[in-house]
């Protein structure tokens, strides 16, 4: 199986420095140096269509970072599936953890996303991950179980079509990485968990997220139920992201 890498811009970029990023990614041509890797960026919503427009044609495909649980309607400040699905986009992912502290995003709220998204033809990527004191408490495989569960328990047998990303919230942007046996342990929990609840959901891709750098990939990606990766700040420079994803 192919692996899956997506960069997760966040909050961050520039008409310009978007434009610099491309066009960096597009002379990696990561469809000829990386070629057992599927690719995909998640960039602020303003910038969904200037990116779809510019990577159209491309190997690599477009996200975004959040979605509405609604089609259309008086919901000031939210972004629509069938919007998102106008501008070219294949991806949206939710329930990552700082929508899910920053925005109090319940686990049901992120297991409504994620149908939504794929009422409207989008591939949810949905985050799950401890947070420090947690994994201190030996709380990790039920957390992540809990979060998993109201996705299981809402999708019912589309649950198949989606993408998980484990991101222990310790590991997001701190530079400290999951070690690939600590990753490695949570994606088999993940991978049992979806099997017990649908056979066919065995294949649902797992990426690990957390601090990934273009000198721990390789490791992460060797790992049994690691299938790629979810990228926030190495994304934004386009040598390491091509890097990541040819470690694939
Ligand atoms: C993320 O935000 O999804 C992430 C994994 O960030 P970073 O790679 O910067 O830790």
């Amino acid at each position: 199986m192919k692996k899956l890498v997506v960069g997760n811009w966040k909050m961050h970029g520039t008409r310009a420095s978007n434009a610099e990023l491309i066009s960096g990614l597009l002379a990696a041509d990561l469809a000829a140096t990386a070629p057992r890797a599927d690719v995909a960026v998640c960039p602020p919503f303003v910038f969904v269509a200037d990116v779809a427009d510019a990577l159209k044609g491309s190997a690599i495909a477009v996200g975004t970072q959040d979605i509405s649980v609604h089609a259309q309607g008086a919901y000031t400040g939210e972004v629509a599936g069938p919007m998102i699905r106008e501008l070219g986009a294949k991806y949206a992912i939710v329930g990552h953890s700082e929508r899910r502290s920053y925005h109090a995003e319940s686990d049901q709220l992120v297991a409504d996303k994620a149908k939504a998204a794929l009422s409207h033809g989008l591939t949810p990527i949905v985050c799950v991950g401890e947070t420090l004191s947690e994994r201190e408490a030996g709380q990790t495989e039920s957390v992540v179980s809990r979060q998993l569960k109201a996705v299981i328990d809402t999708l019912g047998g589309q649950l198949v079509q989606i993408v998980v990303a484990y991101e222990p919230v310790w590991a997001i942007g701190t530079g400290k990485v999951a070690t690939p046996e600590q990753a490695q342990a949570v994606h088999a929990a993940l991978r049992a968990q979806l099997k017990a609840a649908q056979a066919q959901a065995a294949v649902v891709p797992l990426l690990y997220g957390g601090s990934v750098k273009p000198d721990n990939a390789a490791e992460l990606f060797a790992q049994t139920d690691i299938d790629g990766g979810l990228i926030g700040g190495a994304s934004l420079k386009a040598a390491d992201f091509a890097a990541i994803a040819r470690a694939a």
